[in-house]
């Protein structure tokens, strides 16, 4: 049941019960005031009529006393309360009477009646008796009458029933008044209250309640939109750091993530990044039976280079070694150092005459390569070695193809460096006892080197 509803409810039955309590208390007054009146003007008239005849019976002139009453009788309009109306003379015996048939007849109870000292009147529950002494020079007898008051308790019950049913229409109407103004001003803005404060709880933070007027509930209305907004400011200032973290949390990871598939010396990728994306772009070509291959390359006498001008002269040259390896391959291409002063380029789309091409191109931009940061070289020239390998039937794994690459490579190095190689095929495995067979040396040996260790 609403609120409202029990409220108007409630003040109705109250209203109800204490408004038909004040009826029954006024209405039992005025039957009492009302009775008192009627007494005190039947007593009168009763009275006026014992003085009118009280001669008469003291001459013992019982026609005139008869009729006087019989005048009474004629007249039953006038006299319509009137239900007995008697003379007693004092041995008890009917003088006169409305009924004249009772003349001279014993009056009915008439001993307590004949005796009463003076006019006196007294309810029944349905009648008001008044008897009138009679008395000229002395006591002649009584006049006694009864009057019906059923018809003044009539009209006292109606107005009772009137007043009580004007009562109950009254509260029946309060009701419904109360019930429809506690809808309107309290009922119904509660409940729209609560279903802003649902929605807000269930994530709307632009919901805001109705708070116009300067009673309580606007009042309420007005700390509910107040918290709305704390809490709207509050998801906004989180959401804010939350997004503030996570950039630089991936900002920082990005860092890591390059940290950790970089080469610190060289800028270029690292021997990490080197097999995850070979090995992925190894697998794709192998699928899709696209071209792809490999060349490794190794700078010559590098330990020479470190033992006469030192590590960091050293470490100019790898940097010099990987910037001309980068500017000469592609932006396809995959170029990393995945070992000291050793490096891969990884070629997608390209088969063994265009890696040829590719690593010819390279080993000579090297030899070609100045060292401005280690003048101590003068005019040394710094050179590597290359071996090249291409997938292919038995060779269809980055393993297979580094293998392959490191074969050709070797045999690079035991034909007199400064040369490009390419590995042949996989079913005629490289040795290095006989470099010739397994490897094309694509560049003229250099007749000044000597056979001797080649790379580790
Ligand atoms: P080869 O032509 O047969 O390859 O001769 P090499 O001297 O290059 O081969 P070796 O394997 O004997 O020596 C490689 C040298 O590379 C030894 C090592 O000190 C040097 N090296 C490896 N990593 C670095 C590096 O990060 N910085 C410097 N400065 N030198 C390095
Ligand atoms: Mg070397
Ligand atoms: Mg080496």
């Amino acid at each position: 049941m609403l609120i409202s509803s029990k409220v108007a409810l409630s003040i109705s039955l109250a209203v109800a019960v204490i408004g038909v309590t004040a009826t029954a208390v006024t209405v039992d007054r005025q039957r009492t005031e009302r009775r008192r009146e009627f007494t005190s003007k039947s007593l009168e008239a009763v009275e006026l009529l014992a003085l009118t005849v009280a001669p008469s019976v003291a001459e013992h002139r019982h026609n005139e006393v008869q009729d006087a009453l019989d005048n009474i009788a004629n007249f039953p309009d006038r006299f319509r309360d009137v239900r007995l109306l008697e003379v007693i003379g004092e041995d008890g015996r009917v003088i006169a009477s409305l009924d004249p048939t009772r003349f001279n007849e014993p009056a009915a109870f008439a001993e307590g009646d004949l005796k009463q000292p003076e006019a006196a009147a007294r309810f029944e529950p349905t009648a008001l008796r008044v008897v009138v002494p009679l008395v000229v020079t002395h006591r002649l007898g009584v006049l006694r009458a009864t009057f019906d008051v059923a018809a003044l308790d009539l009209s006292v019950q109606r107005q009772q029933s009137q007043a009580a049913l004007t009562v109950l229409a009254t509260s029946l109407l309060l009701g419904v008044t109360l019930h429809l103004m506690h809808g309107r001003l309290v009922a119904r803005r509660l409940v729209r209250l609560a279903d802003s404060a649902h929605k807000l709880g269930a994530g709307s933070l632009k919901e805001r309640a109705v708070a116009e007027g300067d009673d309580e509930i606007a009042a309420l209305g007005r700390s509910f939109n107040e918290m709305a907004s704390a809490l709207e400011r509050h998801t906004e200032e989180l959401e804010h750091l939350v997004a503030e973290r996570t950039a630089e949390l991936e900002a920082a990871n990005a860092r890591l993530a390059a940290l950790a598939t970089t080469d610190q010396l060289t800028g270029l990728h690292n021997r990490r990044y080197f097999d995850e994306h070979g090995g992925r772009a190894v697998d794709v070509a192998t699928r899709s039976g696209r071209p792809l291959s490999l060349a490794i390359v190794d700078t010559d006498r590098f330990k020479s280079v470190n033992d006469r001008f030192g590590h960091p002269a050293g470490d100019e040259i790898l940097k010099d070694v990987a910037r001309v390896l980068r500017e000469s391959a592609r932006k396809s291409d995959l170029v990393a150092r995945i070992g000291g002063e050793e490096y891969a380029i990884l070629m997608p789309e390209t088969d063994a005459a265009g890696a040829l091409v590719v690593a010819e191109r390279m080993r000579a931009a090297l030899e070609a390569s100045k060292h401005p940061t280690v003048p101590e070289l003068k005019d040394e020239k710094i050179t590597a070695s290359f071996g090249v390998a291409t997938l292919g039937e038995g060779r269809e794994r980055l393993e297979e193809l580094t293998a392959g690459a490191d074969a050709a490579l070797y045999a690079s190095k035991t034909s007199g460096r400064n040369r490009v190689t390419l590995a042949s095929p996989p079913t005629a495995p490289a040795t290095p006892a006989a470099p010739a067979a397994p490897a094309t040396p694509v560049a003229p040996p250099d007749p000044a080197t000597e056979r001797e260790e080649v790379r580790s």
